[in-house]
């Protein structure tokens, strides 16, 4: 793994972070710009949505005109040499082909993709439309896909019950185009922490005590924006996920209690 540029002076290198506001401070975009500082890298962002939410429901999303958000990208980020993009709540087919457009102009550019649909509390962020057109045009396009088990459900019709469900789910998720999947986990009700990182040349376990804490904010963002930034530093995927992994797992052991949620120390 490569040593996080953070001495004073030395230039960084910037993340791309694509997703939605949540004012309660627990996920989207506050916590992917906290993981990448956090990694010695330097976070850009790209607002597609405000999401007016606390830990127990999601009010409304706001999402921002595909122009708002294309302007973002082109202006925020043009001065900066990007190492890689993460992408979340992406709510609407216009946002979509937008980003879409952006990315084709940058081949080189590793994308990595939450395909968030619900909050942690359930609302949901994503619809029906916007979902199938994220996983037509940008499925193809993402060198990490990393779903959770209800994601990976809905964009591929099969239940996942339990570890055996998850090498056909992680073929059937490969088969719509991303490089590799990171199917997480977490949410199954028993057993160890497992998740599956898969490409075409097969699986394999990333395996962890699993912790008793109740829903955590923001897990799957961070995860995701952890395993950006390692890929920003150059580091391969399979080193970026499980360094992103034991990122996670140390943030969760951290967390601590607001409200009526449970938050990252990052
Ligand atoms: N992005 C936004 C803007 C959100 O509000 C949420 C959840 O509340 C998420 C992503 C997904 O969060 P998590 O990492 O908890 O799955």
């Amino acid at each position: 793994m490569s040593s996080p540029e953070t001495a004073a002076g030395v230039d960084r290198h910037a993340v791309l972070l694509v997703g939605g506001l949540d004012p309660s401070g627990g996920a989207g975009l506050f916590t992917d710009a906290m993981v990448v500082r956090k990694l010695g890298l330097h976070p850009v962002l790209a607002t597609t949505s405000i999401a007016v939410q606390n830990t127990s429901r999601v009010a409304r999303h706001y999402d921002l005109p595909a122009a708002l958000f294309g302007e973002q990208l082109n202006v925020t980020a043009e001065e900066f040499s990007l190492g890689a993009v993460k992408a979340g709540m992406l709510p609407t087919v216009e946002i979509i082909e937008t980003f879409a457009e952006w990315l084709s102009t940058r081949p080189r550019l590793p994308l990595v993709l939450d395909p968030v649909l619900r909050a942690t509390s359930g609302g949901e962020l994503v619809d029906a439309a916007a979902m199938q057109a994220m996983t037509r045009v940008l499925f193809p396009r993402s060198r990490v896909l990393t779903p959770n088990l209800d994601e990976a459900a809905a964009l591929t019709g099969r239940s996942i019950n339990g570890r055996d469900d998850f090498p056909k789910a992680a073929e059937a998720l490969l088969e719509l185009g991303p490089e590799w999947v990171f199917l997480k986990g977490g949410h199954l009700s028993r057993g160890e922490a497992a998740d599956y990182l898969a490409s075409s040349r097969g699986g394999t376990w990333l395996v962890d005590a699993r912790r008793a804490y109740g829903n955590t904010r923001g897990t799957g963002c961070a995860l995701a924006s952890a395993i950006a930034a390692h890929l920003a530093r150059g580091d391969s995927v399979p080193d970026a996920a499980r360094a992103a992994k034991t990122f996670l797992t140390a943030a969760m052991d951290a967390a601590y209690h607001c409200g009526k949620g449970r938050f990252l120390v990052l």
